[in-house]
């Protein structure tokens, strides 16, 4: 395939002076930048095509050879000069770098100087009554910690940690590249020392040279009182272990309640169901419920009628942030007695006598009502 002429590559006149060439190079580049043509397989071909002729037109030297000779002149090889040569197979690897800088698509910033260590998280089942009034308790957690043998300075004690002389201890490397834009000046991470600033002679055993090592830890945690599935405790500074002097990042403790045998929880109230028999509830009396803290006393009054809820004020769980407590609701279901003895069968009799009901029908029992349905 021949090649297009480099004036008509970059669409602009023989006699376009240094700056409108540049001008059209830019705009050309913007365009056809591969970065922003990742459909097109076109476009890498088409800006190499534009970067090889800018090379050339940029260059007044070789833009020279291209006037009098064409393409010929430009090959390598052609004339004597150092600077003839070479450019024919040039490579814009790493231009991806200096593109970024000029057009802007956000800054890269190696990784140095010091980073906070990851928060941790810790699924915690905890007991009802816990819950709702608090408790100290420990938990362990694996982690990864300062080394404590090195104190995370990686080398062996006593043995000497030099200043990484690459980047004298900055863990970044500063370079400027002279580019068809002008000089650019790029910081990247010290492959010397990993961006560390220091080199260790004799990596500490402890550690291996890592500065840190994996811990079961035992962290002493206080649940507050009133707390409920759900709730998060924040540990400050118990997560893992900050990079190059960084600070630790922070323990989660994430809290599920168990549920309780007789108590339900809803907010701050608890509710529980009890039963009292049909007397009770008629005549009234004084029954002793359970609350989380021993039992308490409840009146029922006379002619209670059953699924009413009864208020023991203040016998919830506590509040979260303090400020008093829920209440504790009592629901009262009748109990109907499913075996009688002679005696209360005859009492009952009697009671449904005094109302005129009717009881007792004889019972047809199963077969009888089976027998009954078939007309026998
Ligand atoms: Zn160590
Ligand atoms: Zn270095």
């Amino acid at each position: 395939m021949a090649k297009r002429d480099y004036y008509e590559v970059l669409g602009v006149e023989r006699g376009a002076s240094e700056d409108e060439i540049k001008k059209a190079y830019r705009r050309l580049a913007r365009k056809y930048h591969p970065d922003v043509n990742k459909d097109d397989p076109q476009a890498e071909e088409k800006f190499k095509e534009i970067n090889e002729a800018y090379q050339v037109l940029s260059d007044p030297q070789k833009r020279a050879a291209y006037d009098r000779f064409g393409h010929a002149g430009t090959d390598p090889g052609f004339g004597a000069g150092p600077g003839a040569g070479g450019f024919g197979d040039f490579t814009f690897e790493g231009f991806g770098d200096i593109f970024d800088m000029f057009f802007g698509s956000g800054g890269r910033r190696p990784r140095t100087g010091p980073q906070k260590g990851a928060d941790l998280r810790y699924d915690l089942r905890i007991e009802f009554e816990d819950a709702a009034f608090g408790k100290e308790t420990t938990i362990k957690v694996p982690r990864t910690e300062i080394c404590s043998t090195c104190h995370g300075n990686r080398a062996k004690p006593g043995t000497p940690i030099k200043t990484c002389p690459v980047c004298n201890g900055s863990g970044q490397v500063h370079s400027v590249q002279n580019t068809m834009f002008g000089r650019f000046s790029t910081v990247r991470t010290c492959d010397r020392c990993q961006g560390e600033g220091k080199i260790i002679e004799t990596p500490c055993p402890t550690c291996v040279g890592r500065g840190r090592v994996r811990q079961v830890r035992t962290i002493k945690i206080t649940i507050p009182a009133g707390v409920d599935s759900g709730y998060r405790l924040r540990v400050a500074g118990e997560g893992e272990a900050g990079e190059r002097g960084g600070p630790p990042g922070d323990l989660y403790v994430y809290i599920t309640v168990k549920p309780h045998p007789f108590f339900k929880r809803t907010g701050n109230d608890l509710v529980i169901e009890q039963k009292i028999s049909f007397a009770q509830a008629a005549l009234g009396t004084v029954i002793e419920v359970p609350t989380l803290e021993g039992t308490a006393t409840l009146k029922i009054p006379e002619g209670t009628q059953p699924g009413t809820l009864f208020r023991l004020r203040g016998k919830g769980v506590p509040y979260l942030n303090g400020g008093g407590r829920g209440d504790q609701l009592v629901r009262v279901h009748i109990d109907v007695p499913t075996k009688l003895t002679p005696a209360q069968r005859e009492a009952i009799h009697q009671v449904a006598e005094a109302f005129g009901e009717e009881v007792g029908q004889p019972d047809k029992g199963f077969f009888g009502k089976v027998r009954e349905a078939f007309g026998k």
